[in-house]
């Protein structure tokens, strides 16, 4: 079996020189490329997503080896130096061999930790703009806490934490999703892709709460008034019956949730229980689902 290879897109820029480090730059202006999006114009200038050093495609050409296996991004043994949580085919948990390295990573947007999502839209603070028709609120400070994220058993480095919301992880999921969070509830810091969850592999209840992506196939009203439910159902498993979010039509429709949607993604933190003869995720708080922007759907780890 082919080793598995989780660089599911590389940033592209022509001219960004590694050595430079100027990484802001780079995931400002640079295009995420899947490897089957790859063409021979971008050799040279693409980028590992994770520890940013150039990366090669192999094969160079087409978007198959003469195999049919497809193609993958790969790093140079000549950055081997330069640690790079995708360069294992396993995701591992990021630790820290000092508390000052673990403040550092969220100083500078390696890593974030999330206290809890926003239960409710914040008041009077305004929409801060908008990306791909998802509204957007600034994170907020939640309390220090203390997380096991040392190298060493049992200890544990106090961290500044976010009350965060989906919509937050969605807006720039490009730049997302190789970066390290802990979730409400969770002791390690994990790359965001690691974290993510395919609704069509669940097939039953779950009570740990995850970070699922889902395709929405349909949604219906379940009365008049805007404080009547929303049945949104997603692509499921072949056994399961149906898969569905319940939440206020009102609510779904802040977040650009409605029947003009189906087909695209939604990101959703929650418990799955039982609903009727299916499944659902049942009543998610206001900063828990967020309608993923269009462009960003080719990064999905499918
Ligand atoms: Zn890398």
């Amino acid at each position: 079996m082919a080793q598995q290879n989780r660089i599911s897109y590389a940033w592209w820029l022509n001219g960004w020189d590694f050595e430079a480090r100027d990484v802001a730059t780079l995931t400002e202006n640079g295009e995420a490329i899947p490897p089957e999006d790859y063409a021979l114009e971008m050799k040279g200038s693409i980028f590992c997503p994770g520890c940013f050093t150039p990366l090669f495609r192999s094969p160079a050409e087409g978007a198959h080896f003469a195999n049919r296996r497809v193609a993958r991004y790969n790093h140079y043994a000549s950055f081997a130096h330069i640690e790079c949580g995708l360069r294992s085919p396993k995701a591992e948990a990021l630790k820290f061999a000092t508390e000052e390295l673990a403040q550092q990573a969220i100083e500078n947007g390696k890593l974030t930790v999330v206290h809890e999502f926003r239960s409710a839209a914040p008041e009077a603070e305004g929409n801060l703009g908008a990306a791909g028709g998802i509204a957007f609120h600034e994170d907020v400070d939640g309390p220090v806490s203390a997380y096991p994220v040392s190298r060493y058993k049992g200890e544990s480095f106090a961290l500044p934490t976010k009350i965060s919301s989906v919509a937050s992880i969605c807006r720039r999921f490009d730049r997302n999703l190789f970066k390290y969070y802990v979730f409400p509830g969770r002791a390690n810091a994990l790359m965001l892709s690691a974290e993510l969850t395919d609704i069509r592999t669940v097939v039953q209840p779950d009570e740990t709460p995850r970070l699922y992506f889902a395709e929405i196939v349909r949604t219906e009203k379940m009365g008049k008034s805007d404080q009547n439910l929303r049945m949104t159902y997603f692509a499921c498993h072949a056994n399961v019956h149906d898969f569905c979010m319940k939440a206020t039509i009102a609510e779904q429709s802040e977040k650009g949730i409605d029947e003009n949607v189906v087909r695209r993604f939604i990101l959703i933190w929650g418990v799955v229980t039982e609903s009727g003869i299916g499944l659902c995720i049942n009543r998610p708080k206001w900063g828990e689902y967020a309608l993923l922007p269009a462009q960003y759907e080719r990064l999905l780890p499918r």
